[in-house]
């Protein structure tokens, strides 16, 4: 787009997005695959830069730091919201309210909860159950087996729709290794038959891309260095 090569020099500059490492990313996405804007850590102003150049999918991880910026921007109508946080149960109803989507249904209890809330709110959240390929006590997450385990529960739940399934890839693998993990997810997610894989950030989203997501959260390296 010509007239645009403004804005990697204001990268880490928080009022301004790099329009530059939007469009870059973005060409790079085939037709299956999806940018999240995470736009955790950064201000509304930012969501509004991109938001203007067409950008509608937005993701932020806490509920308190996301309402405001909602509230904000509330005269943009065409944003979806997804939520990639730890979801406590008792923001589940002001998550279901608010966000259009949610990528991080950690455990058959959780999704329970979403889904009776769901209901009670008239909404029907789209859904990504969080999936943990190795073993990690401080990540939050289905382990393969329990997933399997719970999947019968879980496709009965109504009020949400379960499109597919969201990884994060541990910090001490390697990018080989990130992508043998995001194959995997991507595999289970065709054996469940669900279409959707959330996977990839910044240092990763190109093996997550070559693994077959189909949605890459992506926030420091869009935005640039968070604020907080
Ligand atoms: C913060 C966050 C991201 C984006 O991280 P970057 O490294 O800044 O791209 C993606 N997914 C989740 C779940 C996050 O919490």
């Amino acid at each position: 787009m010509a007239g645009k090569s403004c804005s990697s020099k204001l990268l880490f500059n928080g009022a301004v997005t790099s329009f530059d490492r939007f469009h870059e990313i973005q060409r790079q996405l085939p037709e299956r695959t999806s940018l999240l804007a995470v736009s955790k850590g950064h201000r509304a102003a930012a969501i509004r830069s991109l938001a203007s150049h067409g950008h509608c999918d937005f993701g932020e991880s806490r509920l308190q730091e996301a309402i405001p910026k909602m509230n904000e921007l509330s005269d943009i109508t065409k944003i979806r919201w997804h939520f990639i946080g730890h979801l406590q149960a008792n923001k589940v109803r002001s998550v279901v309210q608010k966000f259009d989507v949610i990528h991080s249904l950690d455990s058959l209890k959780l999704a329970q909860r979403v889904s009776r809330i769901a209901g009670e709110e008239g909404k029907s959240p789209i859904v990504m159950a969080q999936v943990k390929f190795r073993i990690d006590p401080n990540k939050s997450g289905f382990s393969e087996p329990e997933l399997l385990e719970a999947w019968f529960d879980l496709v009965k739940l109504p009020n949400i729709h379960l499109v597919g399934l969201m990884t994060i890839a541990p910090i001490m693998l390697d990018l080989n290794q990130r992508k043998t993990l995001f194959k995997q997810c991507r595999d289970l997610a065709d054996k469940l038959d669900l279409k959707e894989c959330s996977m990839g950030m910044s240092a990763d989203w190109k093996e997550a891309l070559a693994a077959g997501a189909t949605w890459v959260r992506i926030g420091s390296g869009l935005f640039g260095e968070r604020h907080k």
